[in-house]
């Protein structure tokens, strides 16, 4: 038997309708080079709709893809909903990609208009010959179009300005997809996640709950986490939803700029990965803001260091929540908060150490964690298990690529990453699979002993590596760039003498090279598919062969 409810589909269309509807004057803010931009969601409400007219008298179908190029701003945030709105695919491309990744994906998506920031012409000027289905690009500019070889091109606001401000957005099925995001490629080529409306919907009401990330129509929500990354991690969406105050920091993501608009538009919520918060860390620790009105920094993407909690903490009172998830999981997974009865009970000291894990699985993500023969590891905090998720804004499969084969298992997602999970159900990440150094049958974790190498005074920076090994099928390497000033006078010895103790004897590394510097990929993480080629022809000392037992 059916439940008799109305047939009312749960789409994006509905956060922008209300929030025009009840929230008219809040202000959303964005920093342009222009200067500071102040409308409202009246303002985006009909910009929107003008635009997704516009977008349809282009030529715009339902179900084509409509790629942005752009930086974080108000006219980003209508092509958030103009598009998905008229039931085409909002496809945000990653600016920061190396131009051959985003020429693939432009291509693998078939992209049939770019709406890109003036200031970002440049990178799509060299590429246009390879984008070979692309039938037009719209310009974001302030003032008159500047020159370019793009063709054919369109001014952003010469659309919206013809568009038909009684144009009304169709009523499209919850199961549309609405969004598409590519993986940041940290392995292989860029995967596409393709979310529906109602993944999203669904998300977005989970993320807004109190113990998620909590957001209330008294907020002031400053998205720092890009839109071209998973939706900003959904923060335009939740906002607009509660009705909460916008700003949008544009292209200005030094500290000192992301300080000052804190301050200047009394910002409540915010999120990034943790580069840019230590960079605020470090900032204001020498020049003063009142950053008073703020209520909690976001931090995910990658792994957030104790320190970094507990400093904003101790010296400025400002509380560092940490959230993991995946551009497969559109993207929200686990949020670390401790739970009522631990927050009574741990000392301080534990207490940090829970934040410092990922958190608990936010409600319907389901979780499990498996070993090398695909048996469930227990919640000890102490066995090691890929972590596998299912859930509603979960993908089913990656969009027309052979490697969804491998990345589910018996209806579950396979994350890549390698953790533990507690009796209370806080995941710790200690590694992702590939990167994880299979010695003699065990595990040990890269990311830990990194993490410790890069506590040293002298270390600046450390990867390790797994290296083959005749004996032990595996062994770690690590690869560490000293600080400048102690370049030339760090040692092996130091670096080991300084692991042991901290860890099993056979989990050390069996060698430790200094080099000056480690690649990076586009979003700022150690690329150790390019540091693991730079080591292909590596063999270890004579000497170390007996190593690890
Ligand atoms: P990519 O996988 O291409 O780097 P994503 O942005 O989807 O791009 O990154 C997802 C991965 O980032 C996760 O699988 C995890 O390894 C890592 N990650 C995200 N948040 C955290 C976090 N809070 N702590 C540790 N790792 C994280």
């Amino acid at each position: 038997m059916k439940g008799l409810m109305m047939d009312y589909p749960l789409t994006l269309t509905h956060f922008l309708e209300r929030a025009a509807k009840l929230f008219p004057r809040k202000e959303i803010v964005s920093q342009l080079p222009s200067g500071t931009h102040r409308y409202t969601y009246a303002d985006l409400h009909r910009r929107a709709r003008r635009l997704a007219s516009a977008l349809e008298r282009l030529g715009v179908r339902p179900g084509d893809r409509v790629a942005t190029f752009a930086w974080n701003h108000h006219r980003h945030l209508e092509l958030y909903f103009a598009v998905p709105g008229l039931g085409a695919v909002l496809h945000t491309l990653n600016i920061r990609l190396f131009p051959d990744q985003i020429a693939y994906i432009v291509n693998h998506a078939e992209d049939k208009l770019i709406v890109v920031d003036d200031s970002l012409l440049p990178v799509l000027e060299k590429l246009q010959d390879k984008l070979q289905g692309v039938q037009g690009y719209v310009v974001m500019a302030d003032g008159p179009l500047p020159e370019t070889t793009l063709a054919p091109v369109y001014s952003y606001e010469e659309l919206v300005e013809q568009g038909d401000e009684a144009y009304e957005f169709p009523r499209l099925d919850e199961d549309d997809a609405a969004i598409m995001c590519y993986t940041s490629g940290t392995t292989g080529n860029p995967k596409g996640c393709l979310y529906s409306h109602k993944a999203l919907v669904v998300h977005t009401l989970v993320e807004c709950l109190p113990d998620c990330l909590g957001l209330s129509e008294r907020d002031v929500v400053m998205p720092i986490v890009p839109m071209f990354h998973v939706n900003a991690w959904g923060l335009p969406f939740a906002a607009t939803l509660v009705g909460a105050k916008q700003v949008h920091p544009g292209p200005f993501l030094h500290p000192r700029d992301v300080a000052a608009l804190i301050q200047q538009e009394r910002v409540t919520i915010t999120a990034g990965v943790p580069t840019i918060w230590i960079g605020l860390y470090e900032l204001l620790k020498t020049e003063r803001y009142d950053l008073s009105s703020l209520r909690g920094i976001i931090v995910g993407g990658s792994a957030v260091p104790k320190s970094l909690i507990e400093g904003f903490e101790r010296d400025f009172g400002l509380q560092v929540v940490q959230a993991w998830g995946m551009t497969e999981m559109s993207p929200l997974g686990t949020v670390s908060r401790p739970k009522s009865h631990l927050e009574a009970t741990l000392p301080e000291e534990e207490l940090l150490e829970l934040r410092a894990k990922q958190g608990i699985p936010a409600p319907f993500v389901e979780l499990r964690a498996v070993d090398d023969q695909g048996r469930e590891v227990p919640w000890d905090g102490r066995t090691m298990g890929e972590l596998q998720v299912r859930g509603p804004w979960i993908i089913r499969e990656y969009y027309h690529d052979p490697r969804t084969r491998e990345a589910f298992d018996r209806g579950w997602f396979r994350t890549g990453d390698v953790v533990t999970i507690d009796p209370e159900g806080y995941i710790r990440i200690v590694d992702r699979t590939k990167d994880l150094v299979k010695s003699g049958g065990e595990w040990i974790s890269s990311v830990e002993l990194e993490n410790a190498i890069m506590a040293h005074p002298k270390v600046l920076e450390a990867a390790v590596i797994a290296i083959p090994h005749p004996k032990w099928q595996e062994r770690p390497l690590a690869v560490v760039v000293p600080k400048d000033e102690f370049k030339g006078q760090i040692t092996k010895r130091e670096i080991l003498e300084f692991l042991s103790g901290k860890f099993a004897k056979w989990w050390l590394p069996d060698d430790v090279v200094f080099v000056e510097r480690l690649p990076k990929t586009s979003v700022g993480k150690f690329d150790k598919k390019a540091l693991r080629k730079q080591f292909e022809s590596y063999t270890w000392p004579p000497r170390e062969e007996e190593g690890a037992d």
